[in-house]
Order: structure tokens, then C-alpha cells, then sequence
């Protein structure tokens, strides 16, 4: 791997080890390309199924039904066997124009070149910082993939009696993990009069003994070393303490795209994605966009069946939804090599 780092001899460079960027990598391989090359900042590669404790996943893919480890575990091997190289605690800091990254992993920061670079960066929930909410750095603060990675990845049970903040599906997920590590939940809270997800999902709290404040909002959370309760406000503005000792922002998702916005790349403030066009290419042609960092607009998203229409939040793929967009992605960039891919047009 390293030699063809040093001799700058890439064919495609992936960066991000999730369900679109493995699948990406694994089409592009099997099409012919011989230098492909996937980066990834964590020590494990897989992307977020990797701590998705739970299955459905991998139906499409590998015609069976596994928990998302498992699932995350069979894309890396057969990415493996087929010869793409993964470079893992490797995290792309900048993108140039023609395909020149720069890089940073334990050997040191450099710089390196590809022929076409692939963005498949996956998306994130909003963390407590970006949603107005008063809080010292108590400890005890955490989004579900934080939590879900500690729980199924750490054995770390960071909290026993927290209060859940939103009502998407991932909420439910949250819950779901949560009960799973033995954590009983204080309250889930929702700021609309309804919970987003449909009957019946939205029993699940009922079932599980957590009661769902509609119309609530968090306003501060009181603990300085941890967090010991939090303040809420109902919809007639009525404030009340709640005690608890952590609190999960779930939802919200934005894409993780910092390396598109900050680069020459053209970006859609209105999605928080690097633009790209119907071949999945972006505004620096060398660039291509793959997964959960591409988001469509409101309107082009589908409602997915747990949501009802009216409370759709921002639009999330399923993992086999990313997996399929590698793969679709991944043969337009080889047509692209190939000189057969209609030029560029934005
Ligand atoms: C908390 C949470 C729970 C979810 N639960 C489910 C679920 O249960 N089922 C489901 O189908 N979907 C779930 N999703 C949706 C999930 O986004 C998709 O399943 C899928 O993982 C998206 O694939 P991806 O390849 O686009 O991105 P990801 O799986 O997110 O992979 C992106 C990879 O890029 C790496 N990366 C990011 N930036 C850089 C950089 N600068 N340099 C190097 N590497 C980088 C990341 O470390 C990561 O490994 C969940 C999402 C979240 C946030």
C-alpha cells in the first residue's frame, strides 16, 4: 500500500469505509481497476453498521439477514479478497482540484493524487453544540452512533437513567440499544405534537416503561462534572426540572460533508452536500460523491414507510441504499476511466 502511496499510482481513491464507499471499491475492482484504494479514519472499517447492534441488514446485499457487525465485517472481507486496499486511522484533511489529497494517519501528514476521487463520507446527528441547548461539558452527553459504538464496541455503559431527545427512528433504535445494555430511559421528548415515526413505532416507548413528552423541548442541562437533570419546556412555556444522569440527542442528521464545504468543490447549502450531477459527479470532475453525504432535497426524497409525511425529517439512506449508490457510482467511474461517461455538464 504504501509503495503505491509513495509512487503516487492510484486509480481511484475511496474515502470512507461505509456500506457506499466498500461497495464502490469492490464494483471498481471487479470492472478491472487495478489501484484502488479506500481511506478511512477509524481503526476499524465498515462505517456505522459496524456498532448497529441489531440486523435487518444485508438482505440485498448477501441475501441474508444479519445485525449490522456481522454485515459491516462480510463488505470489509470481500473488499479484502478482492484486492482493494484499505488504509485505515488514515483521515483525508483537504481535497485540490485534479484529485490531490491531503492526508494524515499515524506515519504523518503528506499529500497524494488520484485519477478520480470517490466521497463517501456517510452522514451524522446533530451533537447537543449545534442545537442551542444550554450545557456545561458535563459528562454524560451523547448521540446514538456515540452510544451504540460505546455499548456494542466498548462494553461501556455510559448511563443508567437518561432523558432521549427526539422521536426519528434512529430515537427508536436508541431506545432499542438502551434496553439492550439495561439502561431504562427517564423520558423521550418530542418538540412537535406528534412523534415523527408512524403507529406503531411510536408504542415502543409505552411498551418499554419510557413515557413520550409531546410539545417539550430541552432547554438546559444542570451538572457540572455529570449530568444530573435537565430543564424542559412544555408548549405552553412552562419550564420543569427532570432528573436524570445523561441525555441522547438522536436525529437531526446532516451530512458529513466539512471536506466538500471547505474545498473549490460547488456545495448546496440547501442539502449541506457537494453537488453532483445524475452520474454522481461533482463540480471538480475528478470528484465523485457516493452514500449518505449526498442528500436529496425534501422533495426528491421518498417518505420512507416508518415516517408520516407531514413530520419527514431530514432524509436518511438505508444502508443498502448506500451500498447500491457505491456500486451504481462506482460503474459510472469506470466508464469515466474508460473515456465512455458523457462529458461533464452542471
Ligand atoms: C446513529 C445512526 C444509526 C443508524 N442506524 C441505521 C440502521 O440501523 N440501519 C440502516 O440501514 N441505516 C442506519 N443508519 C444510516 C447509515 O448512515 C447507513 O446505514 C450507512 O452506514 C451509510 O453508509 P455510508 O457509506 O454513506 O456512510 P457511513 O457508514 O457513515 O461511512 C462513512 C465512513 O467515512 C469515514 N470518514 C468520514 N470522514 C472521513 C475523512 N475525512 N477521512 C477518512 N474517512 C472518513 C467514517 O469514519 C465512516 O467510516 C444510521 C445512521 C446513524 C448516524
Amino acid at each position: 500500500m504504501d509503495e503505491i502511496l509513495e509512487k503516487q499510482n492510484i486509480d481511484v481513491a475511496v474515502i470512507g469505509a461505509g456500506p457506499s464507499g466498500l461497495s464502490a471499491a469492490i464494483t471498481l475492482k471487479k470492472s478491472g481497476i487495478q489501484r484502488v484504494v479506500v481511506l478511512e479514519r477509524e481503526a476499524v472499517a465498515g462505517g456505522i453498521p459496524r456498532h448497529c447492534g441489531h440486523p435487518p441488514f444485508g438482505i440485498r446485499e448477501f441475501q441474508r439477514i444479519l445485525t449490522g457487525p456481522t454485515y459491516s465485517k462480510k463488505l470489509v472481507e470481500e473488499a479484502q479478497n478482492v484486492g482493494v486496499i484499505i488504509k485505515l486511522k488514515t483521515t483525508v484533511t483537504m481535497l485540490f482540484s485534479g484529485g490531490k489529497l491531503s492526508i494524515t494517519s499515524p506515519d504523518g501528514g503528506k499529500q497524494l493524487t488520484a485519477k478520480r476521487v470517490l466521497l463517501a463520507t456517510g452522514i451524522r446527528e446533530t451533537p447537543c453544540s449545534a442545537r442551542m441547548v444550554s450545557a456545561s461539558r458535563s459528562l454524560g452527553i451523547f448521540n446514538t452512533g456515540a452510544l451504540q459504538s460505546m455499548i456494542y464496541l466498548k462494553n461501556l455503559i455510559p448511563f443508567r437513567r437518561p432523558i432521549i431527545v427526539g422521536t426519528e427512528i434512529v430515537s427508536y433504535s436508541a431506545l432499542l440499544t438502551c434496553r439492550n445494555a439495561g439502561i431504562q430511559p427517564v423520558s423521550m421528548l418530542e418538540e412537535k405534537a406528534h412523534s415523527t415515526v408512524r403507529w406503531p413505532i411510536y408504542m415502543l416507548g409505552r411498551w418499554l416503561g419510557v413515557p413520550l413528552l409531546l410539545q417539550t423541548s430541552i432547554v438546559k442541562i444542570l451538572g457540572k462534572e455529570r449530568v444530573e437533570a435537565v430543564e424542559i419546556s412544555d408548549g405552553n412555556g412552562q419550564m420543569k426540572k427532570i432528573v436524570c444522569d445523561g441525555v441522547l440527542f438522536t436525529g437531526q442528521y446532516l451530512p458529513e460533508s466539512s471536506l466538500a464545504r471547505i474545498s473549490h468543490l460547488e456545495f448546496d447549502p440547501k442539502t449541506n452536500s457537494p453537488k453532483v450531477d445524475e452520474f454522481g459527479r461533482c463540480s471538480d470532475p475528478v470528484y465523485y460523491a457516493a452514500g449518505n453525504v449526498v442528500q436529496p432535497t425534501q422533495d426528491q426524497a421518498k417518505v420512507p414507510i416508518y415516517y408520516t409525511a407531514e413530520n419527514l425529517p431530514n432524509p436518511v439512506y438505508a444502508a443498502w441504499q448506500c451500498w447500491k449508490q457505491g456500486r451504481a457510482t462506482a460503474k459510472n467511474i469506470f466508464k469515466d476511466l474508460a473515456g465512455t461517461l458523457p462529458s461533464f455538464s452542471h
